[in-house]
């Protein structure tokens, strides 16, 4: 269950060691808005280029796009998110906080045993599922639930708040303000819809085919919490599978299996998952799940799967009265003859980048107690998966002088162009050690007086402690092989 002190650790640490900054600290900050530092976003690359390589480097019928986040005003309208893309808010009379309900409900429960929280989720999503607010607030009610500020029940009734950030385009002022109007984008699939024939005809895509992308979305939530879990400023990546219609249910469950089977390739144990079939489908969807990872906050979204029918590409055709449809030359073995032209369905997976970032830190995250009755020690160690880790190797000569650094920099010079390596040589080995622990550097080298008899260094493993000699020939590649994924 929720694990607050967990958290808070994990957001102290990422601060501590330059993996993330709140925005514009020194003024304070901006809500939900954050800066990844110097190891954040070494770590945040390697996590975006390894979707990025199980996405278009291992699919022959996957190729990538980078859309603008501009877009044509229409789009959003046409997607339904100008109308659509709102949650159910309330406010407190009180206090003036204005809270999402599902959030509202969801803390509320955490302090129920599980019977009753199960069965008060359940009816929540059943009154979501239904669009019913006044259901909304009358079990807001009926339950007494306070405002954590106020501590009163004193609320208004449930209403929908869009979630898109908007801003004008070009210089000319006009007395209409919607004239100039255009959106920060609040996912990246709409890029890929709008591209959709592009890509297919310029790449000869057949169907079944696939467009991924990565780039930053921007929602204004309103409950903003939960560090880089929930931000207003985000990154996604996306890919959206373009299918016969038909044919969506199997390839909907292809890909929740084989998105799972990504996520576990990053070394996360099976049971820290869990799949959430959606009760209330968005506007577009005819199945659609969560994929579910236990954070210190509890199991929650960390992708999502989606089956998107036809949705998208139609609004589009009938918004832009350009013709979205796909000539399929294949033959229907039920007709003989070629399927023709459709519009395709789609299926998409959709994973927040900042979330698996904290995925990762949640789950690297330890605190390893090596006191012994001298001395209290804990050692922070982040046990990252070494192909996802930012520094992949840190050389430390014993001394600053005999030659040492010199032999240091040779091996440096041997293994920057294939990974990132870092180099020290101020203060005792041990301290070096453990501040690569805290930013999970998978191996140390040290290089000694005897490496100038011998070419033998001392290699350690970060997660056992385990230190060995080996040949300073060997370094290269004992890390190189440690760069697969698991
Ligand atoms: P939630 O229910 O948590 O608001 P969602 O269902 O609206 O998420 P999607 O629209 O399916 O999310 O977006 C796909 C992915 O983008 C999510 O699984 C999540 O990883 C990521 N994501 C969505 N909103 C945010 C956010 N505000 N901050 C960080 N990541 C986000």
């Amino acid at each position: 269950m929720a694990n607050e002190n967990t958290l808070q650790d994990i957001i102290g640490h990422c601060k501590e060691y330059g993996f993330v900054f709140p925005s514009s600290e020194i003024y304070d900050g901006l809500g939900a808005v954050y800066d990844y530092g110097q190891y954040g976003v070494e770590l945040k690359r390697n996590i975006r280029d390894y979707w990025w390589r199980s996405m278009t480097q291992m699919h022959d019928n996957i190729v990538g796009l980078d859309a603008a986040i501009f877009m044509h005003p229409t789009v959003w309208k046409a997607s339904g998110h100008v109308d659509n893309f709102s949650d159910p808010m309330i406010d407190n009379k009180d206090s003036k906080k204005r809270y999402r309900v599902d959030h509202l409900v969801e803390g509320f429960v955490e302090n129920l045993d599980q019977e009753k929280a199960d069965a008060m989720i359940a009816s929540m999503e059943a009154l979501l599922a239904a669009d019913d607010f006044a259901g909304l607030k009358k079990l807001i009610e009926d339950n007494h639930i306070k405002c954590a500020v106020s501590g009163t029940c004193n609320w208004t009734d449930v209403r929908q708040f869009n979630l898109m950030f908007a801003t004008e385009f070009g210089a000319v002022a006009s007395d209409n303000p919607d004239d100039n109007k255009v959106y920060l984008r609040p996912e990246t699939a709409q890029g890929i819809f709008v591209n959709f024939l592009n890509v297919q005809k310029s790449g000869r895509m057949k169907i079944p085919f696939g467009i991924a992308q990565t780039g930053k979305a921007f929602r204004n939530e309103i409950v903003a919490r939960g560090f880089i879990f929930r931000m207003r400023e985000f990154e996604q990546m996306e890919m959206q599978f373009f299918v016969r219609p038909g044919t969506q249910k199997q390839w909907y469950e292809y890909w929740k299996e084989a998105r799972m089977q990504w996520h576990l390739s990053l070394g996360i144990s099976p049971a820290k998952y869990k799949f959430h079939d959606h009760l209330k489908l968005a506007h577009y969807a005819d199945m659609a799940c969560d994929i579910e990872y236990d954070f210190p906050m509890g199991f929650k979204e960390v992708e999502g799967v989606h089956s998107r029918t036809d949705f998208d590409l139609t609004q589009h055709q009938e918004f832009s009265k350009k013709k979205m449809q796909y000539f399929d030359a294949d033959i229907d073995p039920e007709t003989g003859k070629a399927f023709g032209n459709y519009i395709p369905y789609v299926v998409e997976t959709s994973i927040g980048l900042d979330r698996t970032v904290m995925m990762l830190l949640s789950e690297a995250y330890q605190i390893e107690d090596l006191s012994t009755e001298e001395k209290k020690d804990d050692r922070v160690v982040l046990k990252f998966p070494a192909f996802l880790a930012p520094i992949k190797l840190a050389v430390f000569p014993l001394t600053k002088k005999d030659g040492l650094p010199e032999i240091a920099n040779e091996l440096m010079n041997e293994c920057r162009p294939l990974f990132k390596c870092f180099y020290e040589e101020k203060d005792a080995i041990g301290k070096r050690y453990r501040r690569q622990d805290a930013i999970g550097t998978p191996f140390c080298v040290t290089i000694d007086h005897q490496t100038k008899e011998d070419n033998m260094v001392t290699i350690r493993h970060r997660d056992s402690m385990q230190q060995e000699r080996v040949p300073i020939s060997e370094v290269k590649n004992i890390v190189m092989h440690s760069l697969q994924p698991l």
